[in-house]
């Protein structure tokens, strides 16, 4: 194994390729990996997490929801311990998606401290995301519908970093919500 900064470009690497076709749902469409990029810079910046693991899972997070990546393929090239965290971040697209948020909201304080890390920076990327603009086709009521079922999630979530919820807390204020 290389250095750890090679693991992680590594898992950015990984992630840009097999997201190189998806667009964010901003009015721009943002290429995707914008978001893992942002997600695991919030754990290195504003959370201070060193974990090498975790950070690849942020950086991971999205790509077996989301592309043909398989579990497997993730630990076969990042290890057991990556791939157990991308496993407790992604969502069963088998089910409709309304069981899907309510399996987020129902796991979410079963979830391991590095899952919650990963989960908490993902919902604070998207909720300023919305802020800055609204995705296309989104109503205001939906924008609303969206941070109210994030505070759900949240709230399973709490004592895992500081930081990071207290900068949650302040988004999920201005929405007139509270954790
Ligand atoms: P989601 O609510 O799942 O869409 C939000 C997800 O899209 C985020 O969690 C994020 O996931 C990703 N995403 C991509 N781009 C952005 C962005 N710019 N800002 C924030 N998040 C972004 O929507 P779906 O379209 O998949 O909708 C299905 C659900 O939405 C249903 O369960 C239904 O309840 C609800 N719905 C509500 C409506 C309403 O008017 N209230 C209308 C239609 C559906 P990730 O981190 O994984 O990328
Ligand atoms: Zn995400």
């Amino acid at each position: 194994m290389g250095s750890e900064v090679a693991q992680l470009l590594e898992a950015a690497d990984f992630a840009a390729h097999k997201h190189r076709r998806q667009r964010r749902m901003d009015p721009e469409g943002t290429p995707y990996i914008n978001h893992p990029i942002g997600v695991a810079r919030i754990l290195t910046h504003e959370a201070g997490v060193t974990d090498l693991a975790v950070l690849q899972a942020a950086l991971l997070h999205d790509t077996v929801e989301d592309t043909d990546a398989t579990l497997e393929e993730v630990e076969l090239r990042f290890g057991a311990r990556v791939r157990r965290l991308v496993e407790e971040v992604t969502d069963d697209k088998t089910l409709p998606k309304p069981e899907r948020k309510r399996l987020q909201v129902e796991r979410a304080p079963h979830s391991s401290p590095g899952a919650k890390l990963v989960k908490l920076a993902d919902k604070l990327y998207n909720l300023r995301d919305l802020n800055r603009c609204t995705p296309k086709g989104w109503s205001e009521h939906r924008v609303q519908e969206y941070f109210e079922w994030a505070a759900q999630v949240v709230r399973g979530l709490q004592g895992t970093s500081p930081r990071l919820e207290e900068a949650l807390q302040q988004l999920f204020r201005e929405r007139g919500l509270t954790l």
